[in-house]
This record gives structure tokens, sequence and C-alpha cells, in this order.
């Protein structure tokens, strides 16, 4: 079935795979769980004791129901199997191919932990391309797009496969690592570039800093098209709101990871996620009895199995991100589902505060969507005696000083209202909190454990 997923015609659009009935996907969806369960099975020691221990072998999986027979995966049992001393250094005993057949190293940032070492062949790189082409295909992006890429290169997955998925649509891409902020700006005046890709922390960032320059974005930019990535805020929607309008520009969500891969985009429409359903399987499972959330409206852990992918094949692989089906159909026509709000943060994240579970996204919500305040803000959650204590520290901007009772007084009613807690608001003065370029951390847990 391979052909499905390489268009001859130049077009990143299948309408036989992407308004599929269900009941033909799920049939594609077994072959392919098939294909790589066995793969992975037969190849990579790592699995092949996994699915021994749990008495599982290929056979056994005969109908869509049989995929959840398969044990999950978990981050720590990948790190577990690799690094110094461990076979196939550094990815360890999960590798299913020869060593010599690895042409690509990436690894996970290790917020959580030691980070994971992920190896791919040119093929599997060429298929994580793929997928990021049915992404920007259904944003808009066509020949003649001039894209910018205001992204350092490194280690990490991040837009690399941004910048080869543009390449191979047709667009033209400029790369815009090593500058500085301003100098990405002024280059991407210089060439009227008209979309680029970035985290919703530098997308707000960088309209910042071209306003200190005298750049208006949306009057003195080209940008029309802007893909985030990275962090949850392109399905937020007063983060959103707050990216389009600083650019004058449409932003569309992408979400992916380094084990998984591209797996899902906002098309258009913008009216949730899609989940790229033939490349990837996502099912969604309730957090504490594991049963499968097929129903929309109902929020469960995502649990996700990458298609085709052979060096580390990703299998049932449970991340944490918390997610839930939307009703709703979307009018690009496509099938493939969609999640509603995106990510909805990662079960890690949700932290009982005060007894309260408090989700760092609600926050966000709430701050973004006042427009007297800066983009950032930092949430400091300590303990005076036994009672735990939240400090929400914002940005007020310079016009609005003056402003601060009534600030106060919205914020912790739409606080309260959101998140059930009370906070200690600080004000602090317009662009005086810290700002980073990637993954930001604004929500800091300093109670004893
Ligand atoms: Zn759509």
């Amino acid at each position: 079935m391979e052909e499905v997923f390489y268009m001859e015609n130049g077009e990143y659009w299948n309408p036989i795979l992407e308004t599929m009935p269900r009941e033909k996907l799920q049939k594609l969806q077994l072959k392919k769980f098939r294909e790589i369960f066995t793969w992975a099975y037969e190849h990579s020691k790592f699995y092949h004791k996994l699915y021994s221990d749990a008495g599982i072998e290929p056979g056994d999986i005969q109908r869509f129901e049989d995929i959840k027979k398969v044990p999950k995966i978990e981050k720590s049992m990948m790190r577990h199997v690799q690094g110094p001393g461990k076979d196939n250094f550094p990815y360890g005993d999960i590798l299913a191919v020869p060593l010599e057949k690895v042409t690509d190293y990436r690894q996970t940032s290790g917020t959580t932990g030691q980070p994971i070492y992920q190896a791919d062949t040119w093929q599997d790189w060429e298929l994580g391309t793929e997928a990021y082409c049915y992404a920007m295909w259904a944003q808009g992006y066509r020949p003649g797009e001039r894209i910018f890429l205001p992204f350092g290169y490194n280690i990490f997955v991040a837009f690399w496969a941004y910048h080869y998925a543009g390449e191979k649509i047709g667009c033209e891409v400029i790369p815009g690592g090593v500058l500085n902020t301003e100098a990405r700006i002024l280059k991407m005046q210089e060439l009227k570039a008209t979309a680029m890709g970035a985290t919703p922390t530098y997308v707000l960032g960088m309209a910042e800093t071209a306003r200190n320059m005298g750049i208006d974005p949306p009057k003195d930019l080209y940008i029309r098209r802007i893909t985030v990535a990275g962090e949850p805020g392109g399905s937020i929607p007063a983060t959103l709101k707050r990216m389009e309008d600083a650019w004058g520009a449409k932003v569309y969500d992408e979400v992916g990871s380094t084990e998984i891969g591209h797996w899902g985009w906002q098309c258009l429409h913008q009216a949730g996620l899609h989940v790229n359903e033939g490349m990837y399987l996502v099912e969604i499972e309730d957090v504490n009895t594991g049963e499968t959330i097929d129903e929309p409206g109902r929020r469960g852990k995502m649990v996700v199995t990458t298609f085709g992918r052979m060096a580390q094949p990703c299998i049932r692989f449970d991340v944490k991100d918390l997610i839930q089906w939307n009703a709703d159909k979307c009018d690009c026509g496509r099938t493939f589902r969609l999640l509603k709000g995106g990510i909805q943060g990662r079960a890690d994240d949700i932290t009982k505060v005060k007894g309260v579970l408090l989700s760092p996204m609600a926050i966000e919500e709430v701050v973004r969507a006042i427009p007297q305040l800066g983009n950032e803000y930092q949430v400091v959650v300590t303990k005076k005696g036994d009672i735990d204590d939240i400090t929400l520290k914002v940005e007020v901007l310079a016009e609005y000083k003056n402003d601060e009772a009534a600030i106060k007084t919205k914020l912790t009613d739409q606080l309260r209202l959101k998140t059930n807690l009370g906070y200690n608001i600080e004000f602090h003065e317009y662009e005086s909190l810290p700002r980073s370029q990637s993954k930001s951390r604004r929500f800091q847990d300093l109670r004893p454990h």
C-alpha cells in the first residue's frame, strides 16, 4: 500500500486516503500495524523480549481489537536500554536494523530525564518528511511560498522535517539559523519571506522584538502563514489569536515528537488537530482504567503507533499527553479524525494544588486572553506551612500601568472560574520576565516532595 503515501503528481492531498471511510481505514491501519509489529518482533531484541514475556506474537493480531493486547512502551523503558555499556551504542537493543544502516541521529530534550537517543534510516527520515508534507499541504503551502526558518539546526528534531517537507512540496526554503532575532527579522523583510515555522513562544517573542525595532509585522513584513510546533500554544485559542494578531498571518498547529514523528496538524479550517491516520495509529485510553475511548468529548491519554518506521520502531507508545476526539466533521472533507483543542497537557503536568487538579494550560488561556498583559507569565507553586500557595507573575503593558487594580480583579475572577483556585498576582514590568526561544518552562513547582 506504499503507493498511497508517495504521490507522483507533486500533490500532498490524497483523496483516496484522506477521505477513506472509517471501516476501510481501520483495515489499512490493522495491516500496517501488523507489519511494524512483525518487523519489531523479528528484528528488535527489546520488542522481542517485551512481546515474548507477554505471550503475544504476530499471528495473534488478527482483528483491529487485537491491537489492544499488545503491551505499551514508555519513555523510561527506552531510557533503560540505551546509553553507555549497552548494545548498539547509543540506541540500545530497541534498534531493529544493523547500526550501519542508521543515517540520522536526534535526541529528545531530556526535560523529563536522560534524553532518548533516536535512530533513523534514510527511508525512515524520508517517511517523516512525507508526513510533514501532508501537514503543510493541508495548511496551504504550495510551490511559490518563500519559507523562512528562524531556527538553529541541531540535535533536536524540531523543524528539520519542516525544512525538508517545504523543499519536497516545492516551496523555497531560507535557513535562518545562527542569526540573532533582530538579524532574522531584517532578513525576512529583505527577502519578503511569506511563511515561517517556529515555536509559539518564539513567534510571539519575534513580534515583540520586531516592534521594538520599529517594525510592525503585519504592515512591514510579508509573513502570511505560520506553522507552530513544540508547544501547545497553536491549539490554545487565546495564544493562537495573539500570534495571528501580532503577525497579521494565519497560524496553524503541528504536533509531533522525536520518537513518534509528525502525527497531527491543523488544516486551513483550524477546526482541531487532524490525526494522520494513514501513517499513525492514535488510541485514547482512560487514564485510570486503560479502557479505550472512542467517543468524542472524553479526555484520556494518547497511545500512538508509527507505521513503517524501521530503525527504532514506535509501537503503542504511552506518551502521557492528554487528548480527546472532536465530534465535528471538518469542512476540508478529510475523514482523518480531529482532536478537540489539540494536546490538552500531559498526564504528568497536571498537579494537585490545594487539592484541586491544575493544568498549566488553563492558566495560559486566561492570561493570553487579557489584552493589557504581555505574552510572558510565570506560575510558582510553593508551600506556606501546610498550605499550597500559587503566585502568578504577569507583565502589564506600559500603557496600562494605571489599570493594575482592574486587571487584577479580571484575572482573579477568570482564574477562579477556569481553574477553581486563588492566586497571588504579581505585576512585573513589560519585558522583565525571562524569555526563552524553545520550550518554555513557565510552571515551577517548588513544593518539597
Ligand atoms: Zn480539515
